[in-house]
């Protein structure tokens, strides 16, 4: 008898750019101790970059390159783990259609994340209509899938609820699922659609290297908000960025030393989300509330931290780097892959709706 087959997992990333230190600690760390245990798809989501970047559709294409590249430098084996590109599956859109039908448009609309996203961006009113369709093209890249775990950050964890919404809303229109049934049973109640818990990463946010936003909260490390260190800075850069990380401008008035507040302080975040020694974490921190010790000595060890962290992800980066092509047989691979169960998918959601007509094949050539 053939053994279980390993239980699913889908994450992924926009390629509006590359993989950050909050990517790390908020999702790609969990990718690397989960990919041994589950079967997992990790989706690059380059039409989801077209709904702010329509006009430059060469940096999408660089950016897929560079996170795929980001992905294997980080640890990702493409032997277990299948990196897809989402424009080259196209159950992924099909699905999206019908899951369309059973969303209200102002549900989608009043999702936090979207919200934020048109604040931050500055979408104003003039953002396209496909913005609001990557919400819903968003769960289509899940249930796709039917991932028994999806881990992501904390602004994600909107989008799962919608994507739990549409997903108890089909299994109850469309497999006859009493819609008193527990989310744990909708499966085992003959529901197409697993009803996904968000698993968040060990850091639920991390903060970026700058200066607080207006509402005086530290603001999210993010592609768009030149506050990143990235996976793929060098050794000086790292440094860079560290010396220059904004600290508490009362940090400087050691005649008042009281005043100052570690939790306004990014350097802290940092090092509780890297530093493994809690103990000279706690200590500098205690020395550092009472004046006794500067930002210089606490930045540097942070240097240090940081750079053992990325050291050996920058040597693998530069081996894929030497070998594009690796790179590219390695996306083809989890692309094909990818195809096969979300064909799979589409072919038992288009039959729990009545509307299979046909046998089909999708290949890559
Ligand atoms: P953009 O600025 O283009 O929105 P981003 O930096 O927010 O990019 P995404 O591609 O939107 O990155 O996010 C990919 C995954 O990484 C998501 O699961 C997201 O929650 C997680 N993530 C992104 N930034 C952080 C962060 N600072 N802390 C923790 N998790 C993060
Ligand atoms: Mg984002």
């Amino acid at each position: 008898m053939n053994p279980e087959p390993p239980p699913r997992l889908l994450t992924g990333d926009t390629p509006t750019g590359k993989l950050h230190l909050g990517h790390f600690v908020g999702s790609v760390e969990n990718r690397l101790a989960l990919q041994h245990r589950y079967d997992c798809y990790f989706i690059i989501a380059n039409k989801h970059a077209f709904t702010t970047r329509a006009d430059r559709p060469a940096d999408i294409r660089q950016s897929v390159i560079d996170i795929a590249t980001d992905y294997l430098a980080a640890g990702i084996d493409p032997a277990k783990s299948h990196m897809f590109i989402q424009s080259e599956v196209p159950a992924i859109d099909e699905l999206t259609f019908f899951l369309a039908m059973l969303i209200p448009f102002n549900r989608v609309m009043r999702n936090p994340t979207l919200t934020q996203e048109i604040r931050d961006k500055d979408l104003g009113d003039k953002y396209p209509f496909g913005f609001p369709m990557y919400a819903v093209g968003q769960c289509a890249d899940i249930l796709a899938f039917r991932p028994a775990i999806v881990p992501v950050g904390e602004d994600q964890i909107p989008h799962l609820e919608l994507t739990r919404e549409v997903a108890r809303k089909f299994n109850q229109l469309y497999c006859g699922v009493d819609p008193r049934t527990e989310d744990v049973d909708n499966v085992k109640r003959g529901g197409l659609f697993p009803i996904i818990e968000p698993k968040v990463g060990r850091i639920r946010r991390l903060v970026g290297t700058g200066a607080p936003g207006p509402g005086g909260e530290l603001l999210k490390m993010s592609k768009s908000l030149n506050n990143a260190i990235f996976l793929s800075d060098d050794a000086d850069t790292v440094q860079k960025k560290v010396m220059r990380m904004y600290t508490d401008p009362r940090r400087l008035r050691i005649s008042d030393p009281g005043e100052t507040d570690p939790d306004k302080n990014p350097l802290w975040a940092f090092h509780d989300a890297f530093n493994t020694d809690a103990a000279w974490v706690a200590e500098q921190r205690d020395a550092y509330r009472n004046g006794r010790v500067g930002d210089v000595v606490i930045k540097r060890k942070l240097v240090e931290i940081l750079n053992a962290l990325i050291d050996p992800i920058r040597t693998r980066r530069k081996h894929f780097e030497d070998r594009p092509d690796d790179v590219m047989d390695a996306l083809k691979q989890g692309t094909a892959r990818a195809i096969e169960t979300s064909e799979e998918t589409l072919h038992l959601a288009k039959s729990a709706m009545k509307q299979d007509y046909f046998g089909r094949s999708v290949f890559l050539k």
